[in-house]
């Protein structure tokens, strides 16, 4: 029979008999966690001499004695010989000393699991009878999975005094359209602080008991300002709670993620970001129109469609090798077709429009730089929407010249 433990081996001497490759594969782990390694063998591998030539690890170039296993708190066996493993195993039990037999692992007296980590969170699997590694690291990898998915629940239910904020950018709007990391922190989270726009359907997923703030517009209610959701987000880190600011796309892009990184650091709270799929890439994907395109365009410049029209933008509206991408561009639609006449944009320039890209209600609306403004109107096109000027933006770019020339085959 087994009992699995947590054994803290931070400072403590561990003693591997035998430098092979066991040896070398189990030896990082143990370092990992600080433990003291000491290898005895008379030779040993390369990747066990480079550990030993970065003074991370001893090595007693000789064959084991009894003595070698006396200060250990832990020894492995890896000689690769059973009968000398079998004997070091001897010396250990006799000493009331754990040990792993690399050779006959289930008659050690201890076991390595196979283990995963996820945050704070170790998950160890072994097996009462027989030894099977793969199985162990097959089910190992299986809940690896699941906790990097943000699947299990994960949080803690007393909080320690650690809080801290995520910025986790949540990609379009889809939840598999979101990183795995994302989805960890957010089944990690105390709180959450959400916008309107993002994978808003995960929030259902969270557990009753998490507080979700919503700080998005809305039609009939203002959006709080951004002063009073940095101050949220501190105070509910200061009061020890793991924070997720969860918003649409990249935080970084238009998100207005590297004011909250700054309130947070001024602040002395842990802060992180991870990065989410930008709506100015990927919306316009969704359509099937790629931002950069060989030999069609070379390159892309972004803009807030609410923001004064720049010289860099006439710049690229008047360069037909660079794709123009507009976010928040709908009420601004008139002002950028003024830009692009000013810019001396051809007004057949193709223009898409792709509103609530990966959604259900996705709709993209071809027209040109020139017609653009009606269209829109015609169409009734509103926000969240993309705008793309450029000739990437044609309808039909990627297909064959004989589908889109399907009027001649008539
Ligand atoms: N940080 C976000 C952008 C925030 S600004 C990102 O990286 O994507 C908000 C703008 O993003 C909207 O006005 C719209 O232009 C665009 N947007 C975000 N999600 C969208 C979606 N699913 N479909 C179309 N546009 C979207």
């Amino acid at each position: 029979m087994t009992t699995m433990l947590g054994v803290s081996l931070t400072g403590r001497e561990v003693v591997f008999i035998g430098g092979g490759s066991v040896a070398a594969r189990r030896i990082p782990r143990l370092l990992a966690e600080g433990a003291l390694v000491t290898v005895v063998a008379p030779d040993v591998t390369d990747e066990v001499r480079m550990l030993v030539a970065s003074g991370d690890v001893q090595w007693i170039c000789r064959g084991a004695r009894a003595t070698d296993v006396a200060e250990a708190w832990f020894v492995h066996t890896a000689t690769g010989d059973r009968r000398t493993d079998a004997v070091v195993a001897e010396w250990c039990e006799s000493r009331r000393i754990l040990c792993v037999n690399a050779s006959d692992g289930a008659h050690g007296t201890a076991r390595l699991t196979a283990e995963t980590r996820a945050g704070d969170v170790i998950v160890g699997v072994v097996s009462d009878a027989g030894v099977d590694p793969g199985r162990a690291a097959r089910l190992r990898d299986a809940i690896a999975s699941r906790l990097r998915e943000g699947m299990l629940p994960l949080r803690r239910r007393r909080r320690s005094s650690a809080g801290r904020v995520d910025l986790v950018g949540g990609g379009p709007g889809p939840a598999d359209l979101m990183t795995v990391r994302g989805r960890r922190l957010l089944a990690e989270a105390d709180v959450v602080v959400a916008d309107r726009l993002g994978p808003t359907g995960v929030l259902a997923e969270l557990d009753a008991d998490v507080e979700v703030i919503d700080v998005g517009k809305r039609p009939n209610h203002h959006p709080v300002p951004q002063h009073e959701i940095n101050a949220l987000l501190v105070a509910h880190a200061r009061q020890g709670k793991r924070v997720v600011r969860l918003k649409g796309g990249d935080p970084f892009v238009y998100g207005r993620g590297g004011e909250e990184v700054a309130a947070c650091l001024a602040a002395g709270i842990p802060v992180e970001v991870v990065p989410g799929l930008t709506s100015a890439v990927s919306v316009p994907q969704a359509a099937g129109i790629p931002v950069t395109h060989r030999g069609v365009s070379s390159g892309m410049h972004l803009v807030n469609g609410q923001a004064e029209i720049t010289s860099s933008t006439l710049a690229a509206l008047a360069d037909d090798a660079v794709t123009t991408v507009v976010l928040m561009g709908v009420a601004g639609l008139p002002r950028l077709a003024d830009a692009a006449r000013r810019a001396g944009t051809p007004a057949d320039r193709p223009v898409a429009i792709v509103e609530n890209g990966h959604t259900s209600s996705q709709r993209t609306t071809h027209t040109t730089v020139g017609q653009m403004v009606r269209d829109a109107a015609a169409t009734g096109i509103r926000n969240p929407a993309v705008i793309v000027i450029g000739d990437v933006a044609r309808a039909g770019l990627l297909l064959p010249e004989r589908e889109q020339a399907g009027d001649r085959h008539r």
